[in-house]
């Protein structure tokens, strides 16, 4: 299946770029990997007359400490991400989740711009930079604004993307020293999108949960941020009971749609596991 008929554009600047998307206006659409967008033109899920490339733009490739955040340009790579020092060293677990995206092929042409910016619940990225505190760096006629992750998400392909606008780079704070991490997917095989999935971050001391915060990925219209089920392993030692009581708190926001990768009761109970095993994980880890 190819997809319909489509004029290419290649700006070679982010002001270029949003200049087409206005002019051009609803029928244009930025392009990044392509990995998201091109399957939906084959599948005519998605029409647009006008494909703006952003591979030719400069300076929207690229991982820096700034301070206390990490800054990663929207075009940098999942396999850019796989491959830097500085995420290995300071975001080991934006490493482990890139690393459960697709497959290699797809990974060397997906962006974590497009990835963030394509609005499919079933991304793994969003649910993982709402946990993370991250926040989106939009650009657009009026200016440049900063979204948090958690404010981006609207429902299904619904974000908070202006038009015109084009996320440039995703802003990622530093983790605590010495936190806990993971993230635990299930997929029906290799390269599946999730059926279930949570990412967890924490803190620990005296084995105690101090801090911690899970995202849920694939178990609603939009990425989750399970904010009671979090709150409630704090002062425990994650025991049985906890681990238990943190399941039921993430289930209860739970709404995930009945697909091939099951009904609703199975996704929200798989989902249930995915946040005990991602909690027990990162605690293994702490230190
Ligand atoms: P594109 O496909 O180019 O764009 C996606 C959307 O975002 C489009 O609407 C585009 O207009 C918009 N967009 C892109 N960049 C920007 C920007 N900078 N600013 C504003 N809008 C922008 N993903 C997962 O997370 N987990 C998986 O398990 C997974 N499995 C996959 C399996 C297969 C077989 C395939 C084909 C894809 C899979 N993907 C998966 C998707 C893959 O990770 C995509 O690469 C990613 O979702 C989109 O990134 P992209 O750079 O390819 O974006």
């Amino acid at each position: 299946m190819i997809p319909g008929p489509f004029t290419y554009h290649r700006p070679s600047s982010v002001s270029d770029a949003i200049k087409l998307l206005v002019d051009l206006g609803d029928e244009a659409r930025p392009l990044a990997g392509g990995h998201s967008l091109i399957p939906m033109m084959k599948l005519r899920l998605a029409t647009p007359e006008h494909l703006i490339d952003l591979q030719g733009v400069d300076g929207l490739k690229g991982i820096t400490r700034e301070d206390d955040n990490i800054v990663i340009g929207a075009m940098t790579t999942q396999h850019d991400l796989l491959a830097s020092e500085v995420i290995a060293s300071w975001l080991p677990v934006l490493r482990e989740t890139a690393l459960l995206i697709a497959d290699p092929q797809i990974r060397y042409r997906g962006t974590i711009g497009g990835n963030v910016a394509n609005g499919d619940p079933g991304n793994d990225m969003p649910a993982l930079m709402m946990m993370l505190g991250a926040s989106y760096r939009l650009e657009g006629p009026d200016g440049v604004r900063n979204e948090a992750a958690t404010d981006f998400y609207q429902g299904a392909y619904f974000t908070s993307l202006e038009p015109g606008e084009i996320l440039t780079a995703v802003s990622v704070p530093v983790p605590a020293t010495g936190h806990g991490y993971a993230y635990e997917k299930l997929k029906r095989k290799i390269g599946d999108y999730a059926t279930a999935a949570a990412a967890v971050i924490l803190t620990m001391e005296s084995c105690k949960v101090v801090t911690c915060a899970i995202g849920l990925t694939n178990l609603s219209e939009t990425p989750l941020l399970a904010e009671k089920a979090a709150e409630a392993v704090i002062g425990t030692s994650l025991d049985e009971a906890a681990l238990r009581n943190a399941a039921a708190l993430a289930e209860e926001i739970m709404l995930p749609a009945a697909d091939g990768r099951g009904p609703i009761e199975y996704r929200k109970s798989v989902g249930g596991i995915m946040v005990m095993r991602a909690l027990k994980r990162a605690a293994a880890r702490v230190g």
